[in-house]
């Protein structure tokens, strides 16, 4: 039988980077893998290429080992990679280990973790090594080797994690098709991302049974427009964006704490003036996009509530500076103009927003209809999601015609639910004392739980324990429905406690990015096969 450490070299080899077409050949090539298992060949009515409406024709690639009982295990992951640029001059070699890892050598470099272990045949070099072929190859590894038992064992392979987590969503659909064909019942999900032990330490397998959520709100501006040369007779959209930020960035009132894990504070991810051209006008229209994430003891409208009182507050700030510098200048004879009476206006959410303008003026339907085919057109002229999001908030702004100064949040994709298996009653010790005895014993492994993975993953599509919350942030999406869209019902219906359990990785994304072979080998097919056998 092919090793995984073969399955794995062949799955680097087919470059996929996300987002793009390219994906689509390395799920061809997960298929064949599949099919040269004699299981498969057999039943090839138990595996197959699952398509929804993927716009790039990237599908879920499947294969499902069925067992004597409903019981099923799921084992999933990512077939995308991230590009291979960083690798420079090295660029052709980045998913060719061998050639790549004998010139990496050549290369002088001052980190001495990354010297040492280019020197050590256990690490394993390339794009998509780690993050996470790796970790697919175990899990194909550890299908091909199952021999059948109680338990089904569903494999899964996905697009886009990288990107938007495309994949994933439309992974939701597959699950319910095939509950309903083989009336499965979902017990545990294990993705293979790989994750951060030391195994020179001799570390203990970390496995996360939970992750972080992600909101990414957009604050819309609306300032009164007015000659640069008389600024006193507008109120800069600008000014009040910049002021936003300075309350949002690294604010602790954004932090969400769950035990002893804490997310960072929020970050700018984008911040313009919405002017398409230069005249000499203040911008009318400014725009603001925050990464915020946050843990399963925060509900992300909270975010956007506060997010909302940042808003007044910095509305607050900009009037009061416009009237000390008006009325210094005023006594002093300075001016002749009036002095504009601003007021703070409440903040709207772009579901309030829509609703109002709704109620007031009944072209709304079809100038949202025109908006939709606008935004279509702007996404295929190469406009990021984020872009066409902020468009879009700007025109339903324009068109509600509402009274400067005025802020709107609304929110851009990605969208990640924060997940954990504790929500869902999963017992955990009970888990690890299935597991680990014979783990222990016949092979050395020891695993340790972490509450949350370090990173936003595809475990945030396996489960929604309030799905009216996760709703209300997608009735807020500044996007016509069906361009991001994530179905939250189904996805608490499924409700599948998640794991992430993968191959020691080193420098995920970067040039240097590689795999620890034993686990690849294997460890993480042993932990995956004991699962098998206990669940
Ligand atoms: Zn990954």
């Amino acid at each position: 039988m092919k090793s995984a450490s073969q399955i794995m070299r062949e799955l680097v080899a087919v470059q996929s980077d996300t987002g793009t077409t390219l994906e689509v050949n390395v799920a061809a090539k997960i298929l064949e893998l599949i099919k040269e298992d004699e299981y498969f060949r057999a039943n090839p009515d138990l595996c197959g290429a699952y398509q929804d409406d993927d716009a790039l024709g990237r599908p879920v690639v499947w294969a499902l080992k069925r067992g004597s009982s409903a019981r099923t295990l799921i084992i999933s992951g990512h077939y995308d990679c991230v590009e291979t640029q960083c690798y420079g001059p090295l660029q052709e070699y980045a998913l060719n280990p061998d050639s790549l890892k004998n010139l990496m050598k050549e290369n002088s470099t001052t980190d001495e973790q990354l010297r040492r272990d280019l020197e050590d045949d256990n690490w394993v070099f390339g794009r998509g090594t780690a993050d996470m072929k790796g970790g697919l190859a175990a899990a194909l590894f550890a299908l091909r080797s199952w021999p059948g038992g109680e338990v089904n064992v569903l494999f899964t392979a996905v697009s886009d994690e990288e990107n938007l987590s495309a994949g994933a969503r439309q992974a939701v659909g597959l699950y319910a098709d095939l509950k309903n064909r083989f009336g499965l019942d979902y017990r545990l999900c294990v993705i293979c991302e790989s994750c951060r032990r030391n195994p020179e330490k001799d570390d203990p397998f970390p496995f996360a049974s939970g992750g972080p959520g992600k909101i990414l709100p957009i604050v819309l501006v609306k300032g009164e427009l007015a000659h640069s040369c008389d600024v006193l007779g507008g109120l800069n959209s600008a000014l009040i964006m910049a002021e936003v930020i300075k309350n949002v960035e690294l604010s602790p009132d954004f932090l969400s704490v769950d035990g002893d894990v804490s997310t960072q504070p929020p970050a700018t991810q984008l911040a313009r003036d919405l002017k398409e051209h230069y005249d000499v006008s203040l911008p009318q229209y400014s725009a603001a996009a925050f990464n915020m994430t946050f843990l399963t003891s925060t509900d992300p409208m909270d975010l956007i509530s506060r997010l909302r009182k940042v808003c007044v507050r910095s509305i607050e700030t900009v009037i009061a500076r416009y009237n000390q510098v008006f009325d210094t200048m005023k006594n002093r004879g300075l001016l002749s103009r009036e002095k504009k009476a601003w007021t703070v206006p409440p903040t709207m959410t772009l579901e309030e927003l829509r609703s109002s303008v709704l109620q007031k003026k009944a072209a709304f339907k079809e100038f949202e209809e025109h908006l939709r085919r606008r935004t279509a057109q702007r996404l295929s002229a190469g406009q990021t999601l984020q872009e066409a999001s902020v468009a879009y908030l700007k025109e339903i702004v324009e068109f509600a015609d509402i009274t400067p100064p005025a802020v709107v949040i609304g929110v851009a994709p990605p969208y990640y639910g924060a997940v954990s298996n504790d929500r869902l009653g999963w017992d955990s010790a009970q888990f690890l004392s299935s597991i680990q005895p014979n783990l222990q014993r016949l092979h050395g492994i020891r695993m340790v739980e972490a509450s949350y993975a370090t990173a936003m993953t595809d475990m945030s599509y396996m489960s929604c324990v309030d799905p009216q919350s996760a709703q209300q942030v997608m009735n807020n999406m500044a996007l016509p429905s069906g361009i991001y869209d994530i179905d939250f019902a189904g996805i608490a219906e499924m409700n599948i406690p998640t794991l992430l359990i993968g191959p020691a990785g080193r420098d995920i994304h970067q040039a240097a990015e590689r795999v620890y072979l034993p686990d690849v080998e294997r460890n993480v097919p042993e932990i995956l096969l004991e699962i098998m056998k206990t669940l």
